[in-house]
């Protein structure tokens, strides 16, 4: 027998104890944690079975009932981030040559149309100018028009810092026989939202955003009606990984417990935290501690001469918000020296807002005043150097 040698190149790659500097996320995410969250994922690990680890996950569905407001057993948290929910909606909704309707309003829309495709969905995009939202006419008529089987839309758009309205959309789908897909990764939690009153069919989040989580679990919702569709698949979901049946049979939905995967369990410590802690504030406070913060941002850039880059007030994301660079401004420059001097990430634009926009995110556990307040002092700092205040 050969005997190899081990070889140490890469032996000191991972060397030592981690450090990692200390950040203010204040862009679009992921935010910072609670500290109460990142102690919980220091608790010992339990199975993925135990009966202690299934009871914390009955308790995040739970959780998740009352963060969604919805009555439906069909909760749950996918693991993976925002596009493990994503991928898992569009993946068990949609099989090959179903009509998706997507509302392209900045990169999600555009990406859940990709991914759609990867699906072999028959996609059917409807596009707004970045900064705009979709008017109920317009995806009324659109709906009409194709009676697609599902309608994905984003309530807050973080490339572009829209929100989009659902009022009266879970009505016109009901007639289309249409199901309302809704991306709420960097609005759950920050702007209200309630499932079964307005109708909506299936929703994934993100952990990492106005929930204060660790990125990883992308908490996620069906209706009775997009079970009802599931259920009646002429074939399974071409993804193992990501079918809702294997994973809802794992957290329970079908009245027994079968193992699909390991549950990252100390992901799911921090979201059993983080849910108390939506519980504790409740989502109320919660909401209007997002909106005022959202204003006092703007009084401040108002005051500095800054404009929103979202023209309409009632289009406008206050969880991820979108600052029009002015003329001549180095928005890259400003962005530095916001890290430089006080370790703050406020970041640039995205996709269509590339270059044209500063975007601020104030969610969940960042979203107080002196957090604020240092975003200001530092645009107020890099606009100075530029000789542009
Ligand atoms: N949708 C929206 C609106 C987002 O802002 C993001 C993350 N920035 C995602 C989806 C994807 O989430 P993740 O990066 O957690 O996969």
């Amino acid at each position: 027998e050969e005997v190899v040698a081990v070889d140490n190149a890469a032996r000191k790659g991972c060397d030592g104890v981690l450090e990692v500097p200390s950040r203010l996320l204040m862009g679009p995410g992921p935010a910072n944690a609670y500290p109460r969250i990142l102690t919980a994922q220091a608790l010992p690990l339990l199975g993925h079975m135990h009966p202690p680890f299934l009871k914390i996950m009955d308790e995040l569905s739970e959780g998740l009932r009352y963060t969604f407001q919805t009555k439906s057993k069909y909760t749950l948290m996918v693991s993976g981030t925002g596009h493990a929910g994503m991928e898992a909606a569009i993946a068990n909704l949609v099989e090959p040559g179903d009509k998706v309707l997507v509302g392209n309003a900045g990169i999600w829309g555009e990406r859940v149309g990709i991914l759609s495709r990867r699906y072999n969905a028959d996609v059917i995009e409807l596009k707004t100018p970045a900064g705009t939202t979709f008017s109920y006419e317009t995806l009324k008529a659109a709906l009409t028009q194709h009676k697609p089987k599902v309608l994905f839309l984003c309530q807050g758009e973080s490339s572009t810092g829209t929100h989009q309205s659902l009022a009266g959309l879970g009505e016109v789908c009901r007639q289309t026989g249409t199901l309302l897909l809704v991306d709420t990764v960097c609005s759950l939690g920050g702007v209200p939202l309630f499932a079964d009153q307005w109708g909506v069919d299936c929703i994934y989040s993100g952990s990492q955003k106005c929930l204060s989580g660790p990125p990883g679990a992308s908490p996620f919702f069906m209706s009775e009606r997009a079970m009802e569709a599931l259920q009646k698949r002429k074939s399974p979901p071409a993804t193992y990984n990501l079918d809702m049946n294997l994973i809802g049979d794992y957290w329970g939905w079908f009245g027994k417990r079968s193992y699909h995967h390991t549950g990252p369990v100390s992901t799911f410590y921090a979201m059993r935290e983080a849910l108390a802690i939506v519980s504790e504030e409740g989502l109320e406070k919660l909401w209007q501690r997002h909106q005022d913060m959202h204003h006092r941002l703007w009084d401040g850039l108002r005051s500095m001469g800054l404009k929103p880059f979202v023209e309409k007030d009632e289009d406008r994301l206050i969880t991820v918000n979108t600052i029009k660079v002015p003329e001549g401004v180095d928005w890259a420059a400003v962005v530095k020296h916001a890290m430089d001097t006080y370790s703050l990430e406020i970041a640039g634009g995205l996709g269509p807002t590339a270059g044209k926009v500063w975007r601020v995110g104030i969610m969940g556990f960042n979203a107080k005043p002196q957090n604020v307040d240092l975003v200001l002092t530092a645009f107020q700092d890099g606009l100075k150097r530029q000789g542009k205040l």
